[in-house]
């Protein structure tokens, strides 16, 4: 086969939402053409249509691997969004308060050091979250509420970039010059030397079933921000997440979530689930649940649901599969973290570059750690 970094660098995505665009992105910066093609019409239609998402680290007691991987991949976000993205309407980089709310494993240990990457939340920040002096939180400065779609478009706004909808890609062949792709018909829907499979659980069956991918259906629920009820400016994570003043048509919205429903890829909007996230919120923020509970009873709730992407071990999957052919996806619960990371780390392996992460824990994220099923 030819090389993929030849004169001619012609590259085809399978998948617009964040990881797809990301991936397309990072390539284009590395001077590629670039074909995004995705089954939607749209770009971000399938778990990046999330209307609000939240970024921010993940904190540990022993800063295990999942830890310092989301620090690299919150750093890699934050440079794209600080540059991209509207401040206020397509994200807002406020900051968030970790609610560090006991759970069936017990309370999580409380990192005892601050650093640039949290401290100890200020009791002005437990005030405005409703808690109490000494509730165990934790303030994370590097951290934000996403429109997943708003970074995909800007991602996808490149000249270099052309994107395709409404193409189902059914079938890989390899041949000496890189790949063709087919559709359900049977049709030739593109070829180029390099292909990247970015399109979440539809990887799995291009692959032909040599990734262990899950569905894990989830859903959120938002509503309208009441003037005699105020939220805080901030976030608030733990466990699940109250997400507020986030701009609409109407006026500022809150968004919380998300249920869990492993295996399941429906995607209509249950009462169930929107019982669950307010059965959680009720553990996060127990006064300000309350501040929303009649809006839920009085059916004033809205819900947006979708379906993750999640390896067996729940960290992504990046990495090449056969020549000329790569993959990023499995982004879980955590692609506005994750996504913008494996791009870079893909472009860097496929041109030998340095590494934008120490090797184990690129490591952690080489599809080469998963056997073939
Ligand atoms: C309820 C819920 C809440 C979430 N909350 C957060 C959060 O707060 N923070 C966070 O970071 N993440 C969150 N996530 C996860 C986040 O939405 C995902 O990690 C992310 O959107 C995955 O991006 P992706 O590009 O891998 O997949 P997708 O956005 O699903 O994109 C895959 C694309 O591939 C296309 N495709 C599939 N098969 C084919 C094919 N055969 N041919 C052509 N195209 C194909 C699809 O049409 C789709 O556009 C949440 C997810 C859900 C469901």
């Amino acid at each position: 086969m030819a090389s993929a970094l030849g004169s001619h660098r012609r590259a085809l995505v399978i998948g617009g939402g964040l990881a797809g665009a990301s991936a397309a992105a990072a390539l284009a910066a590395r001077g590629w053409q670039v074909q995004v093609l995705d089954a939607a019409d749209q770009p971000a239609s399938g778990a990046s249509a999330l209307p609000a998402g939240l970024m921010a680290p993940h904190l540990s007691g022993d800063d295990n691997l999942l830890s310092q991987l989301s620090r690299h991949g919150v750093h890699a976000t934050w440079q794209h969004a600080q540059s991209l993205l509207r401040a206020g309407i397509d994200w807002n980089p406020s900051g968030t308060l970790e609610h560090r709310v006991k759970s069936r494993r017990g309370t999580p240990p409380v990192a005892d050091r601050a650093d640039d990457w949290h401290r100890d939340a200020s009791p002005a920040q437990r005030t405005a979250a409703a808690l109490a002096d000494d509730a165990p939180a934790i303030w994370h400065p590097r951290a934000a509420w996403i429109r997943p779609a708003a970074l995909v478009r800007a991602w996808l706004n490149h000249p270099a970039i052309t994107w395709r909808g409404g193409v189902r890609v059914a079938r890989l062949h390899r041949t000496d010059s890189g790949w063709q792709v087919f559709d359900e018909h049977g049709h030739e829907v593109g070829q180029a030397p390099l292909l990247v499979l970015a399109a979440a659980l539809g990887c799995g069956l291009l692959a032909d079933g040599r990734l262990a991918l899950q569905a894990v259906r989830g859903q959120v629920s938002w509503g309208l921000q009441s003037a005699h009820h105020p939220l805080p400016e901030f976030p608030i994570n733990g466990n699940g997440h109250l997400l507020t003043q986030i701009p609409t048509d109407q006026g500022p919205a809150w968004l919380s979530g998300s249920s869990y429903g492993r295996g399941d890829t429906a995607t209509d909007e249950r009462a169930q689930d929107h019982a669950d996230n307010l059965a959680r919120l009720r553990t996060l923020v127990p006064a300000l649940a309350e501040r929303l509970a009649p809006d839920f009873a009085a059916g004033r709730v809205r819900g947006w649901s979708g379906v993750r992407c999640a390896s067996t071990d729940r960290r992504p999957l990046v990495g090449e599969l056969a020549p000329g052919l790569w993959v990023t996806t499995a982004m879980g619960s955590r692609g506005l973290t994750f996504a913008a990371l494996c791009a870079q780390l893909l472009v860097a392996r496929l041109h030998g570059d340095p590494l934008p992460l120490p090797q184990p824990l690129a490591a952690a994220l080489d599809l080469a750690r998963q056997r073939p099923v």
